[in-house]
Protein backbone atom coordinates (compact mmCIF):
# COMPACT_ATOMS: atom_id res chain seq x y z
CA UNK A 1 0.00 0.00 0.00
CA UNK A 2 2.30 2.41 -1.43
CA UNK A 3 0.77 3.86 -3.58
CA UNK A 4 -2.04 6.49 -2.85
CA UNK A 5 -4.85 8.08 -4.88
CA UNK A 6 -6.68 11.35 -3.25
CA UNK A 7 -10.07 11.96 -4.99
CA UNK A 8 -10.41 15.67 -4.76
CA UNK A 9 -8.19 18.59 -5.12
CA UNK A 10 -9.66 21.17 -2.80
CA UNK A 11 -9.99 22.24 0.60
CA UNK A 12 -9.58 18.25 2.57
CA UNK A 13 -7.75 16.44 -0.34
CA UNK A 14 -4.51 18.93 -0.58
CA UNK A 15 -3.95 18.56 3.47
CA UNK A 16 -4.70 14.28 2.37
CA UNK A 17 -2.08 14.25 -0.32
CA UNK A 18 0.14 16.61 1.69
CA UNK A 19 0.08 14.48 5.02
CA UNK A 20 0.62 11.45 2.64
CA UNK A 21 3.62 12.65 0.70
CA UNK A 22 5.01 13.90 3.21
CA UNK A 23 5.12 10.61 4.99
CA UNK A 24 6.48 8.73 2.37
CA UNK A 25 4.20 7.28 0.04
CA UNK A 26 3.76 8.10 -3.68
CA UNK A 27 0.79 9.95 -4.63
CA UNK A 28 -1.92 10.31 -7.03
CA UNK A 29 -3.96 13.63 -6.50
CA UNK A 30 -6.96 13.60 -8.85
CA UNK A 31 -9.90 16.20 -9.64
CA UNK A 32 -12.02 17.02 -12.24
CA UNK A 33 -10.82 20.72 -12.56
CA UNK A 34 -7.08 21.53 -13.29
CA UNK A 35 -7.26 24.76 -11.82
CA UNK A 36 -8.31 22.96 -8.54
CA UNK A 37 -5.00 20.62 -9.16
CA UNK A 38 -2.43 23.92 -9.54
CA UNK A 39 -3.96 25.61 -6.27
CA UNK A 40 -3.11 22.13 -4.63
CA UNK A 41 0.35 22.13 -5.17
CA UNK A 42 0.79 25.80 -4.39
CA UNK A 43 -1.17 25.15 -1.41
CA UNK A 44 0.90 22.17 -0.51
CA UNK A 45 4.11 23.82 -1.08
CA UNK A 46 3.09 27.26 0.70
CA UNK A 47 2.30 25.09 3.87
CA UNK A 48 5.53 22.66 3.55
CA UNK A 49 7.55 26.18 3.76
CA UNK A 50 5.66 27.36 6.29
CA UNK A 51 6.74 23.83 8.38
CA UNK A 52 10.44 24.74 7.22
CA UNK A 53 10.25 27.57 8.67
CA UNK A 54 8.66 26.22 11.83
CA UNK A 55 11.72 23.81 11.54
CA UNK A 56 9.55 20.62 11.39
CA UNK A 57 10.49 20.18 8.05
CA UNK A 58 13.63 20.31 5.91
CA UNK A 59 14.17 21.50 2.55
CA UNK A 60 15.18 18.46 1.19
CA UNK A 61 11.94 16.71 2.93
CA UNK A 62 9.95 19.11 1.01
CA UNK A 63 11.58 18.65 -1.96
CA UNK A 64 11.57 14.13 -1.59
CA UNK A 65 7.60 14.76 -0.78
CA UNK A 66 6.80 17.24 -3.30
CA UNK A 67 8.68 14.75 -6.15
CA UNK A 68 5.92 11.91 -5.01
CA UNK A 69 3.13 13.46 -5.84
CA UNK A 70 1.55 13.42 -9.02
CA UNK A 71 -1.74 15.16 -10.04
CA UNK A 72 -3.85 14.89 -13.27
CA UNK A 73 -7.01 14.30 -14.76
CA UNK A 74 -7.75 10.99 -16.05
CA UNK A 75 -8.90 8.79 -13.39
CA UNK A 76 -8.02 5.76 -15.10
CA UNK A 77 -4.43 6.59 -14.87
CA UNK A 78 -4.56 8.21 -11.41
CA UNK A 79 -5.84 4.63 -9.91
CA UNK A 80 -4.61 2.25 -11.66
CA UNK A 81 -1.79 1.29 -9.04
CA UNK A 82 -3.81 2.18 -5.97
CA UNK A 83 -3.37 0.44 -2.75
CA UNK A 84 -5.67 2.63 -1.18
CA UNK A 85 -8.01 5.66 -3.17
CA UNK A 86 -8.96 8.21 -0.03
CA UNK A 87 -12.09 10.19 -1.87
CA UNK A 88 -12.28 13.78 -0.94
CA UNK A 89 -14.88 15.30 -3.40
CA UNK A 90 -17.53 17.52 -2.84
CA UNK A 91 -20.24 16.75 -0.47
CA UNK A 92 -22.66 15.87 -2.32
CA UNK A 93 -24.29 12.19 -1.97
CA UNK A 94 -25.18 11.22 -5.73
CA UNK A 95 -21.57 12.72 -6.31
CA UNK A 96 -19.82 10.16 -3.83
CA UNK A 97 -22.20 7.46 -5.54
CA UNK A 98 -20.89 7.95 -8.97
CA UNK A 99 -16.73 8.51 -8.23
CA UNK A 100 -17.51 4.99 -6.07
CA UNK A 101 -18.90 3.52 -9.15
CA UNK A 102 -16.16 4.42 -11.20
CA UNK A 103 -13.21 3.50 -8.64
CA UNK A 104 -14.34 -0.25 -8.45
CA UNK A 105 -14.53 -0.48 -11.77
CA UNK A 106 -11.31 1.07 -12.60
CA UNK A 107 -8.93 0.44 -9.44
CA UNK A 108 -7.30 -2.61 -8.37
CA UNK A 109 -9.70 -5.35 -6.85
CA UNK A 110 -7.30 -5.54 -3.92
CA UNK A 111 -7.40 -1.84 -3.70
CA UNK A 112 -9.39 0.09 0.04
CA UNK A 113 -11.89 2.67 -1.08
CA UNK A 114 -11.69 4.58 1.65
CA UNK A 115 -14.33 8.62 1.85
CA UNK A 116 -13.23 11.35 3.79
CA UNK A 117 -17.23 12.22 3.84
CA UNK A 118 -18.50 14.31 7.02
CA UNK A 119 -22.47 12.97 7.31
CA UNK A 120 -22.93 10.72 3.91
CA UNK A 121 -23.35 7.20 5.21
CA UNK A 122 -20.31 5.05 4.99
CA UNK A 123 -22.56 1.91 4.35
CA UNK A 124 -24.59 3.76 1.42
CA UNK A 125 -21.02 4.39 -0.38
CA UNK A 126 -20.35 0.84 0.16
CA UNK A 127 -23.17 -0.23 -1.20
CA UNK A 128 -22.50 1.57 -4.47
CA UNK A 129 -19.68 -1.18 -4.92
CA UNK A 130 -19.18 -5.05 -5.62
CA UNK A 131 -16.63 -4.57 -2.56
CA UNK A 132 -18.05 -3.26 0.58
CA UNK A 133 -15.87 -4.61 2.86
CA UNK A 134 -13.26 -2.76 1.54
CA UNK A 135 -14.94 0.38 1.56
CA UNK A 136 -14.22 2.60 4.96
CA UNK A 137 -14.77 6.15 6.35
CA UNK A 138 -11.46 8.08 6.52
CA UNK A 139 -12.26 11.32 8.16
CA UNK A 140 -9.58 13.50 8.23
CA UNK A 141 -9.98 16.68 10.51
CA UNK A 142 -9.49 20.09 8.72
CA UNK A 143 -5.85 21.74 8.31
CA UNK A 144 -5.41 17.85 7.76
CA UNK A 145 -1.57 18.33 8.35
CA UNK A 146 -1.97 19.71 11.98
CA UNK A 147 -5.12 17.97 13.09
CA UNK A 148 -3.89 14.76 15.01
CA UNK A 149 -7.12 12.87 14.66
CA UNK A 150 -8.87 10.39 11.88
CA UNK A 151 -12.31 8.82 12.53
CA UNK A 152 -12.29 5.84 11.07
CA UNK A 153 -15.95 4.69 10.02
CA UNK A 154 -16.69 1.14 9.64
CA UNK A 155 -19.55 1.05 7.07
CA UNK A 156 -21.99 -2.16 8.16
CA UNK A 157 -19.84 -4.61 5.87
CA UNK A 158 -16.44 -2.87 6.37
CA UNK A 159 -13.91 -6.16 7.09
CA UNK A 160 -11.45 -6.35 10.36
CA UNK A 161 -8.49 -6.74 7.69
CA UNK A 162 -9.35 -3.07 6.19
CA UNK A 163 -10.39 -1.65 9.14
CA UNK A 164 -7.06 -2.86 10.60
CA UNK A 165 -4.81 -1.72 7.71
CA UNK A 166 -6.57 1.92 7.56
CA UNK A 167 -6.06 2.23 11.18
CA UNK A 168 -2.06 1.24 10.69
CA UNK A 169 -1.61 3.31 7.50
CA UNK A 170 -2.83 6.37 9.97
CA UNK A 171 -0.74 5.89 12.89
CA UNK A 172 2.31 5.57 9.47
CA UNK A 173 1.14 9.53 8.73
CA UNK A 174 1.57 10.36 12.59
CA UNK A 175 -1.98 10.56 13.27
CA UNK A 176 -4.37 9.07 15.64
CA UNK A 177 -7.03 7.41 14.14
CA UNK A 178 -10.09 6.36 16.78
CA UNK A 179 -12.80 4.07 14.92
CA UNK A 180 -16.44 4.10 15.41
CA UNK A 181 -19.72 2.58 13.34
CA UNK A 182 -21.80 3.81 10.85
CA UNK A 183 -24.56 6.12 11.91
CA UNK A 184 -25.39 9.64 11.61
CA UNK A 185 -23.01 12.33 11.85
CA UNK A 186 -20.49 9.70 13.15
CA UNK A 187 -19.26 11.11 17.03
CA UNK A 188 -17.45 13.97 15.85
CA UNK A 189 -20.29 15.96 13.96
CA UNK A 190 -22.82 13.84 15.74
CA UNK A 191 -21.70 15.60 19.18
CA UNK A 192 -20.15 19.00 17.43
CA UNK A 193 -23.10 19.62 15.65
CA UNK A 194 -26.10 19.62 18.17
CA UNK A 195 -23.42 22.01 20.37
CA UNK A 196 -23.16 24.71 17.82
CA UNK A 197 -26.75 24.69 16.70
CA UNK A 198 -27.85 25.01 20.87
CA UNK A 199 -25.28 28.02 20.38
CA UNK A 200 -27.37 29.84 17.21
CA UNK A 201 -30.39 28.48 19.10
CA UNK A 202 -29.18 30.45 22.43
CA UNK A 203 -28.32 33.35 20.19
CA UNK A 204 -31.83 33.16 18.44
CA UNK A 205 -33.78 33.46 21.60
CA UNK A 206 -31.79 36.39 22.95
CA UNK A 207 -29.80 34.38 25.75
CA UNK A 208 -26.75 36.30 24.78
CA UNK A 209 -25.16 37.77 22.03
CA UNK A 210 -22.76 36.53 19.38
CA UNK A 211 -19.15 37.56 21.41
CA UNK A 212 -20.39 36.94 25.07
CA UNK A 213 -21.69 33.03 23.68
CA UNK A 214 -18.68 32.38 22.31
CA UNK A 215 -16.29 33.71 25.21
CA UNK A 216 -18.64 32.02 27.77
CA UNK A 217 -18.08 28.42 25.80
CA UNK A 218 -13.99 29.29 24.79
CA UNK A 219 -12.92 30.15 28.17
CA UNK A 220 -15.32 28.09 30.10
CA UNK A 221 -14.86 25.11 28.06
CA UNK A 222 -11.13 25.49 27.38
CA UNK A 223 -12.21 25.58 23.38
CA UNK A 224 -10.31 27.19 20.93
CA UNK A 225 -12.55 28.90 19.72
CA UNK A 226 -16.44 29.35 20.23
CA UNK A 227 -19.20 27.75 18.61
CA UNK A 228 -20.18 30.50 16.63
CA UNK A 229 -16.99 31.21 15.37
CA UNK A 230 -16.34 27.37 14.58
CA UNK A 231 -19.38 27.04 12.68
CA UNK A 232 -18.28 30.51 10.44
CA UNK A 233 -15.05 28.56 9.77
CA UNK A 234 -16.64 25.01 9.34
CA UNK A 235 -19.33 27.04 6.99
CA UNK A 236 -23.11 27.73 7.78
CA UNK A 237 -24.19 25.62 4.94
CA UNK A 238 -22.36 22.90 5.82
CA UNK A 239 -23.42 22.39 9.42
CA UNK A 240 -26.88 23.15 8.02
CA UNK A 241 -26.48 20.16 5.82
CA UNK A 242 -25.10 17.99 8.94
CA UNK A 243 -27.73 18.90 11.03
CA UNK A 244 -30.34 17.57 8.25
CA UNK A 245 -29.11 14.77 8.20
CA UNK A 246 -28.67 14.26 12.04
CA UNK A 247 -32.43 15.08 12.09
CA UNK A 248 -33.61 13.06 9.20
CA UNK A 249 -31.31 9.96 9.98
CA UNK A 250 -31.77 9.63 13.72
CA UNK A 251 -35.66 10.85 13.75
CA UNK A 252 -35.03 13.29 16.83
CA UNK A 253 -36.36 16.98 16.73
CA UNK A 254 -33.47 17.54 19.12
CA UNK A 255 -31.48 17.72 15.52
CA UNK A 256 -33.56 20.19 14.01
CA UNK A 257 -32.01 23.59 12.54
CA UNK A 258 -32.39 26.35 14.32
CA UNK A 259 -34.60 28.87 11.88
CA UNK A 260 -32.17 31.38 12.45
CA UNK A 261 -29.18 29.00 10.88
CA UNK A 262 -31.66 28.19 7.54
CA UNK A 263 -32.34 31.94 7.07
CA UNK A 264 -28.46 33.07 7.23
CA UNK A 265 -27.96 30.14 4.82
CA UNK A 266 -30.70 31.04 2.43
CA UNK A 267 -29.36 34.81 2.64
CA UNK A 268 -26.02 33.32 1.48
CA UNK A 269 -24.32 34.05 4.67
CA UNK A 270 -22.06 31.13 4.77
CA UNK A 271 -19.62 32.67 6.98
CA UNK A 272 -15.88 32.74 6.16
CA UNK A 273 -16.03 31.75 2.51
CA UNK A 274 -18.29 34.27 1.78
CA UNK A 275 -16.86 36.94 4.25
CA UNK A 276 -20.06 37.55 6.73
CA UNK A 277 -21.39 34.85 8.90
CA UNK A 278 -21.80 35.44 12.99
CA UNK A 279 -18.40 37.68 12.34
CA UNK A 280 -17.82 40.19 9.70
CA UNK A 281 -14.58 38.78 7.23
CA UNK A 282 -14.79 41.55 4.92
CA UNK A 283 -11.24 42.11 5.68
CA UNK A 284 -9.67 38.86 5.63
CA UNK A 285 -9.52 38.49 9.42
CA UNK A 286 -12.33 37.86 12.10
CA UNK A 287 -14.04 41.34 13.22
CA UNK A 288 -16.64 42.30 15.39
CA UNK A 289 -19.96 40.12 15.54
CA UNK A 290 -22.23 41.18 12.18
CA UNK A 291 -24.64 43.85 12.80
CA UNK A 292 -27.93 41.82 12.52
CA UNK A 293 -31.04 41.19 14.10
CA UNK A 294 -29.61 39.46 16.28
CA UNK A 295 -25.88 40.63 17.80
P1 LIG B 1 -13.83 21.57 -1.49
O1 LIG B 1 -15.04 22.18 -2.09
O2 LIG B 1 -12.75 22.45 -0.95
O3 LIG B 1 -13.13 20.60 -2.57
C1 LIG B 1 -13.86 19.65 -3.31
C2 LIG B 1 -13.04 19.30 -4.56
O4 LIG B 1 -13.70 18.19 -5.19
C3 LIG B 1 -12.96 20.44 -5.59
O5 LIG B 1 -11.61 20.68 -5.95
C4 LIG B 1 -13.76 19.87 -6.80
O6 LIG B 1 -13.23 20.29 -8.04
C5 LIG B 1 -13.56 18.38 -6.59
N1 LIG B 1 -14.52 17.55 -7.28
C6 LIG B 1 -15.85 17.77 -7.52
N2 LIG B 1 -16.36 16.74 -8.21
C7 LIG B 1 -15.36 15.84 -8.39
C8 LIG B 1 -15.28 14.57 -9.03
N3 LIG B 1 -16.33 14.02 -9.63
N4 LIG B 1 -14.09 13.94 -9.01
C9 LIG B 1 -13.02 14.51 -8.41
N5 LIG B 1 -13.03 15.69 -7.80
C10 LIG B 1 -14.20 16.35 -7.80
O7 LIG B 1 -14.37 20.56 -0.39
P2 LIG B 1 -13.64 20.10 0.99
O8 LIG B 1 -13.98 21.06 2.06
O9 LIG B 1 -12.24 19.74 0.70
O10 LIG B 1 -14.48 18.78 1.32
C11 LIG B 1 -14.20 17.55 0.68
C12 LIG B 1 -14.78 16.43 1.51
O11 LIG B 1 -14.19 16.45 2.81
C13 LIG B 1 -16.28 16.49 1.71
O12 LIG B 1 -16.81 15.20 1.69
C14 LIG B 1 -16.41 17.11 3.10
O13 LIG B 1 -17.60 16.75 3.75
C15 LIG B 1 -15.21 16.50 3.80
N6 LIG B 1 -14.69 17.22 4.97
C16 LIG B 1 -14.54 18.57 4.92
C17 LIG B 1 -14.01 19.23 6.04
C18 LIG B 1 -13.78 20.72 6.02
O14 LIG B 1 -13.58 21.30 7.10
N7 LIG B 1 -13.75 21.38 4.86
C19 LIG B 1 -13.66 18.51 7.19
C20 LIG B 1 -13.80 17.14 7.19
C21 LIG B 1 -14.33 16.49 6.07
Amino acid sequence: MKNITVIGAGTMGNGIAHVFAQSGYDVQLFDINEAALERAVATITKNMDRMIAKEKLTEADKTAALARLATGTDLKAAVSKAGLVVEAATENADLKFKIFKDLDELAPADCILASNTSSISITKIAAQTSRPEKVIGMHFMNPVPVMKLVEIIRGYSTSDEVCDAVVEMSKSLGKIPVACNDYPGFVANRILMPMINEAIISLHEGVAGVAEIDAIMKLGMAHPMGPLQLADFIGLDVCLSILNVLHEGLGNPKYAPCPLLVNMVTAGKLGVKSKEGFYDYSNGVKEAPVSSQFK
